[in-house]
């Protein structure tokens, strides 16, 4: 098989390829890392890339299969890892300057889970700043490139992961979602992006932004692949103190599912309407008919809390990130600079690293969150964020006592060009109006491509369903996944143009 025809493969076709001899993983783990040379420099997905690693890691995988030893489903297949997740050895720098070249002592749990499970790691994927953006605009390193359009965004703060997938450089990725960084880049590259139920993966070695909304989640090209990866990411962890009993199971099963009868389906009345590309809302309704056609009921549900998410997460974001990124202080890891002027005291090394290694966006959201929680403001801003937040969560308890799963466009438009919304911060956090309510009540989400919008470009469809029951967004999103490949004649992913193959 031609390394061409290997990068297209899915997850489950490279695993079943592996199984049944047909090809090894090192050839499986070199086409990827040939196509990373070949269009990485135009998309830059990558920060690191691990070349002899990644090789390694697939010839040991080989020999065990070759010896008859039993391996996991996806050992062999490779995969790329958000660059906000730790890695043994390997430079993390979570899209700071202040990490640069910064090597982790340990693996996060879930880099432990993929290394035993046999996934090679092909490198590390570009994000915005601690994860801070809509559009990877706000990385240090510079932007990632959307493959269906390179002077448009692959979404934030997981471009890199998303637009690794959407390239063919890798399968699988992982990512992390605060408030929509896995599931908003998935809808403007065409691919697919879980959020599991908050506490699903384990967040030790995830460098935290947010600790009560953060969640690291699969990137893949099928709803399939998503279900495959978080089986082997998933499951309790006792380094995480919030980490679920639930074991990761049944979401594979799920994702096989053939129809959707007796499912009910709520459209959320909040998030669509106005403020959505015309586009967007027509291909979200097109893909709400079919799920009806495949069996489900389908009812409008309101949740009028929603209306106040975008302004309550722009708080306790902030807040938690405050006082997390208040370790990065020069004195323990990671950048120090010493003030050329005056004397060298704790405090101003402190504040000279500080000034030096943080972005704008950083610095922005850190002076926010002190705002928010400094004694005479903590009750009006962080204490009222938090009441929206239960408002929120008992929006969500009413809307599931109607439906099994909620609905609607993962985000309000297609990908945007550069420098769109650079300078209106406002204008980037909109992206997340319809992710975020998730992350704040801790449910599971899926965003899958349901289609083209008047502009070419593609666009999400979210599923959401209650905490604990993420099974619910592989059985909706498999079915409703295999009726648009039907309709479009294959996925979506194969509508974008072919990347023009250029050296790095
Ligand atoms: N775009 C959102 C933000 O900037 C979401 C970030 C995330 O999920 N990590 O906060």
């Amino acid at each position: 098989m031609s390394a061409d025809e290997l990068i297209r493969k899915s997850a489950a076709e490279l695993a079943g390829l592996l199984a049944a001899k047909e090809v090894s993983s090192v050839e499986v783990t070199q086409a990827h890392l040939d196509r990373m040379a070949a269009v990485d420099g135009a998309v830059h997905a990558f920060l690191h890339v691990n070349t002899e690693e990644a090789l390694a890691a697939a010839a040991d995988v080989d020999a065990r299969r070759a010896a008859g030893e039993e391996l996991a489903e996806l050992a062999g297949v490779p995969i790329a890892v958000k660059d906000i997740i730790v890695t043994k050895g390997q430079v993390t720098t979570a899209g700071s300057k202040i990490l640069e070249n910064w090597v982790p002592p340990y693996d996060a749990t879930l880099v432990t889970k993929l290394r035993a499970a046999g996934l090679p790691i092909l490198g590390k994927t570009n994000l915005d700043e601690f994860a801070m953006g809509s559009s990877t605009e706000h990385s240090a390193y510079g932007v990632t490139r959307n493959p269906w359009d390179l002077d448009r965004i692959p979404g934030g703060s997981g471009g890199g992961s998303a637009a690794a997938v959407a390239a063919f450089e890798a399968p699988l990725a992982i990512g992390t979602d605060t408030g929509g960084s896995i599931r908003q880049p998935a809808a403007v590259t065409g691919t697919v992006g879980t959020k599991p139920t908050y506490g699903g993966v384990s967040r030790y070695g995830l460098i935290a932004l947010a600790s009560s909304l953060d969640q690291a989640g699969p990137v893949s090209r099928t709803v399939l692949d998503s279900a495959m990866l978080h089986e082997v990411i998933g499951g309790h962890d006792p380094l995480d103190s919030t980490s679920l009993q639930d074991p990761a199971t049944g979401y594979v099963a799920a994702a096989r599912s053939r129809d959707l009868k007796g499912v009910r389906v709520g459209i959320v009345k909040e998030l669509g309407g106005e403020g959505y590309q015309e586009g967007v809302r027509r291909s979200f309704e097109e893909s709400v008919a079919l799920l009806q056609q495949a069996g489900a009921e389908v009812v409008e549900v309101s949740c009028p809390s929603f209306e106040y998410a975008l302004a309550a997460y722009y708080l306790i974001l902030p807040a938690e990130a405050s006082s997390n990124l208040a370790k990065f202080d020069g004195m323990r890891f990671g950048l120090r600079v010493e003030p050329t002027d005056g004397p060298v005291t704790a405090e101003r090394v402190m504040a000279a690293t500080r000034g030096a290694g943080f972005g704008d966006e950083v610095k922005r959201r850190i002076i926010l969150g002190t705002y928010a929680l400094s004694a005479g403001y903590y009750d009006a801003y962080y204490g009222s964020a938090q009441k929206v937040r239960t408002l929120i969560q008992r929006d969500f308890a009413a809307a599931f006592a109607q439906a099994d799963v909620l609905v609607s466009p993962t985000a309000p438009t297609t990908a945007f060009r550069f420098g769109e919304k650079l300078d209106d911060p406002m204008a980037m956090y909109l992206n997340d109006v319809a992710t975020i309510p998730a992350n704040l009540a801790g449910v599971p989400g899926l965003s899958l491509p349901s289609g083209l919008s008047d502009d070419g470009l593609p666009a999400g469809f979210q599923i959401l369903a209650p905490a604990h029951e993420d099974a619910r967004l592989y059985r909706v999103g498999g079915v409703l996944e295999r009726l648009l490949t039907e309709k479009w004649g294959g996925p979506i992913l194969a509508q974008a143009p072919e990347l023009e193959v250029a050296a790095r």
